[in-house]
């Protein structure tokens, strides 16, 4: 879907950065405008929570989704990106997510190359 499929609302004075899926039907109120891009969502492995009594953290290993999402409010400057699902979110500005990618992905390579 291109952002020229979807009618644009009258509230919308600014043109929508190349990422936004260009859906702004559903945000009539001002608090939820903003350019959203398609959500990816990514299978994870996560530790859940165990019951209280078992005190032992990360005792319980599950499978779930989280999504990756990026927006920037209706007027607004900064971007915004969140990873999250309905237990847990990230929420960092775009400058800070490439901060945190990179410094992952060098992490990651580190630890991984030292367990081959
Ligand atoms: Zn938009």
């Amino acid at each position: 879907m291109s952002n020229t499929d979807v009618e644009r609302p009258e509230w919308l004075d600014e043109p929508c950065p190349n990422w936004c899926h260009g859906d702004h039907s559903g945000q009539d109120f001002r608090e939820d405008r903003k350019h959203l891009c398609e959500q990816v969502l990514v299978p994870v492995i996560t530790q859940g929570r165990a019951p209280g009594w078992r005190h032992i953290p990360g005792d319980v290993v599950e499978a779930e989704e989280m999504s990756i999402a990026i927006y920037r409010r209706v007027g607004e400057r900064e971007t915004w990106l969140v990873i999250a699902n309905d237990r847990q979110n990230v929420e960092v500005s775009l400058e800070s997510a490439g901060r945190l990618s990179d410094e992952l992905a060098e992490l990651i390579q580190e630890v991984t190359a030292s367990q081959a």
